[in-house]
């Protein structure tokens, strides 16, 4: 059985599994993080994912929702959590009831709205930070916080007998600190980027770069709520991030000819760290 097409880049202790193209299909899931972003399809293997975060409602990036979780019911599987922009619940709501009566089946999940500033916590570590960013519909980014306890600069001195004294004796020795692990954009113009600069320091950031020749002019695309090459080429010094999947090209556009302006546009690929998902 022919399956959706999965790309996979590993980077320290996440693996990024997903693929992206303009009007066609986007979904994406960190396994080791239990969460995704978008589902545009579903391939088999991300069943398995039990916690999805939806960027927007256009239709390849929502589309596999009922499949998803019809797939879970059927391999007697918790029902999943899906957040959705706020204004998209009552739609998708009434989408999952209506699929539901022709089917004639349960469609089982837990529906939840997010909007820009909500933080939603995953685990004891990790949550995921909404931003807002820019497209034609009411459209969402997210960035993944890691929270770490760390030891509290005035003890770093003290011995191991001597912090547990003080930890037994109430006192809180520890700080948090949060580490952004993965950023993702989703479809959006510039300002989804500038406005949120965790994505500019996140481990992993995965923007979209939908359009790359100098013949699509980017004044026009941002109108669109979209990015081009020349946008990431204009922003090169700002990106801190160790790793950066540009996704989502227009399928207008061959590889080879992807491959050929990015290469013109940014020779050292970001100093190696621009990955093309192509
Ligand atoms: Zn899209
Ligand atoms: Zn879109």
């Amino acid at each position: 059985m022919k399956d959706h097409p999965v790309k996979i880049l590993t980077h320290k202790t996440i693996s990024i599994e997903g693929y992206s193209r303009a009007a066609v299909q986007t979904y994406w899931r960190v396994p080791e993080l239990k969460v995704g972003f978008d589902l545009g399809a579903q391939p088999w293997s991300f069943m398995g994912t039990p916690t999805w975060f939806v960027s927007h409602t256009h239709i390849d990036h929502v589309m596999a929702l009922p499949t998803y979780v019809a797939r879970r019911r059927m391999m007697k599987m918790d029902p999943p959590t899906i957040y959705l922009p706020e204004g998209a619940l009552d739609p998708i709501e009434k989408i999952l009831r209506q699929v539901s009566r022709l089917d004639r089946g349960r469609l089982p999940c837990k529906l939840l709205p997010i909007k820009p500033g909500d933080e939603v916590e995953l685990s004891r570590e990790l949550v995921v930070a909404v931003s807002a960013t820019r497209h034609t519909v009411p459209s969402l980014g997210f960035v993944i916080w890691e929270r770490r306890k760390k030891l509290r600069p005035e003890f770093t001195s003290l011995s191991g007998q001597q912090i547990r004294d003080l930890r037994l004796a109430g006192t809180d020795v520890t700080s948090e600190i949060r580490v952004p692990r993965l950023a993702y954009l989703g479809d959006s113009a510039p300002e989804g980027l500038d406005d949120c600069p965790a994505m500019y320091q996140a481990e992993v950031l995965i923007l979209e770069m939908t359009f790359v020749s100098p013949r699509h002019r980017k004044e026009r695309i941002h109108k669109f709520g979209h990015m081009h090459l020349d946008d990431i080429v204009e922003r090169r010094d700002r990106f801190a991030n160790e790793v950066v999947i540009a996704s989502h090209f227009s399928s207008r556009y061959h590889t080879r000819q992807i491959e050929n302006f990015v290469a013109k546009g940014l020779p050292d690929m970001l100093g190696g760290r621009l990955h093309l998902w192509l």
